[in-house]
């Protein structure tokens, strides 16, 4: 079978020369051959160099994801070492963690590929033509290497709709209930992992809620705003916080966050509050509530370009609320999942609104993503998730 070929434009530099995995359509002058969607496709420079091969989409604004460099094609051997080392990455770095991200798309050189690991069981999702072509060689290779209990299927997210590909979520492999007690840091929450309002990652946050354990005094109140299942109450709690709680505008997570703290026997010390957290922000500062951990850890605020001001807006008054509920002396964390958001322009609302307080703050931690969720530096799309750990010291 002939692959087809991709020449990308002129004399421009095209992101794919400097080692990012993607081609935009309109980077394409000629394309020799018709791919379908999915298919490999070799590119090549405008001097007819190749420089990689990757998997067309024909919907997609980014045509081609490159899966290699260099002239050799893919094949099933490549793509089976990918997943290989992958694995063994995870195994070498949290070799202690139950729940891990196994496979994280480009950060793992598979494009669009998402697999994460619950203890013995599995969930993949693809989110580009390419991953989804090769579901069921995921799953062969995946019980072939891990021999799990159980695979899930989660393709019911809307990335995949630019990508025309349909909704589907289901049991792949082995029994058919979904739900389980699973060890997130140190602490068990209740997962499903066919929840039909959960299908993000819950992992990500995984080594900032390790170290929340050492983030309030002894004692101490935690404040923790967009709980979800409120892993870092939980883990403040269990590192010595007196009390916690729990804002999140899902009932339904804080109904897992009481559960989990039930399971650690402190579901006595953690309050839950289904609310907006701007409304509940500006009503706990009427009521003059003081907190030794504020954790402001929200959803995406910046989908579009042009959501970037709106969004650098929403984090400064989120701060300020947050920073007039902080006591003396106590600390911050604040959390962009942002992508277009840099990390320095995220830190500059922080520092705005404490100027605007009279507040002095001392930066105690950069924190990200967990290292399961691998950054490429040439690909900054992989590094999305990023925040502060900062001490208020007052005027
Ligand atoms: N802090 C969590 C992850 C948070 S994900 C953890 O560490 O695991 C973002 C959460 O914000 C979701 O649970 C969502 O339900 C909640 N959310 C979104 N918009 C909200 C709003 N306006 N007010 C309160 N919660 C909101």
């Amino acid at each position: 079978m002939s692959i087809a070929s991709a020449i990308l434009g002129g004399s421009h530099t095209h992101r794919a020369m400097r080692g990012h995995p993607w081609v935009f359509r309109n980077e394409i002058t000629a394309l020799d051959g018709q791919p379908g969607d999915g298919d490999e496709v070799q590119v090549r420079d405008g001097q007819g160099r190749v420089l990689g091969h990757g998997w067309y989409s024909s919907r997609s604004l980014i045509a081609i994801r490159l899966v290699a460099r260099g002239e050799a094609p893919l094949t099933d051997d490549l793509l089976r070492a990918r997943l290989g080392s992958a694995i063994a990455l995870r195994r070498e770095i949290l070799p202690d963690l139950p729940c891990r991200r196994l496979v994280a798309s480009e950060g793992d050189r598979l494009p669009g590929l998402i697999v994460d690991q619950y203890h013995r069981r599995l969930v993949i999702q693809a989110t580009t033509a390419g991953a989804d072509r090769r579901m069921d060689f995921w799953r062969q290779a995946l019980v072939e290497m891990l021999e799990p209990e159980q695979i899930v299927e989660r393709n019911d997210v809307a990335v995949r709709e630019r990508e025309g590909l349909p909704q589907r979520a289901g049991v792949l492999v082995g029994q058919p209930s979904t739900g389980l007690r699973a060890r997130l840091g140190s602490c068990e929450f209740p997962v499903d992992l066919l929840d039909p309002h959960k299908t993000g990652s819950y992992l990500d946050q995984q080594g900032s809620h390790l170290l929340a354990r050492g983030w309030c005094r002894t004692g101490g109140r935690v404040l923790d705003c967009f709980s979800h299942l409120g892993g870092f109450a939980l883990h403040a709690l269990a590192g010595g916080a007196a009390q916690a709680v729990a804002i999140d505008q899902s009932e339904r997570a804080l109904a897992g966050a009481r559960e989990a703290a039930a399971w650690a026997g402190c579901a006595d010390r953690l309050r839950t509050e289904a609310a907006d957290a701007f409304d509940w922000l500006k009503r706990a500062e009427s009521a003059g509530e003081r907190f030794d951990l504020v954790v402001l850890d929200p959803p995406a605020f910046a989908r579009g370009k042009d959501a970037v001001a709106a969004a650098l807006r929403g984090y400064q008054e989120l701060h300020r609320r947050g920073l007039r509920l902080t006591a003396p002396g106590g600390r911050i964390a604040t959390f962009s999942c942002s992508q277009r958001i840099s990390e320095e322009d995220f830190l500059a609302t922080l520092v705005a609104a404490a100027s605007q307080a009279g507040l002095t703050l001392r930066l105690e931690a950069r924190l990200g993503q967990h290292a399961d969720h691998p950054v490429l530096p040439a690909v900054p799309e992989t590094r999305y998730l990023k925040g502060f750990l900062v001490r208020v010291l007052g005027a």
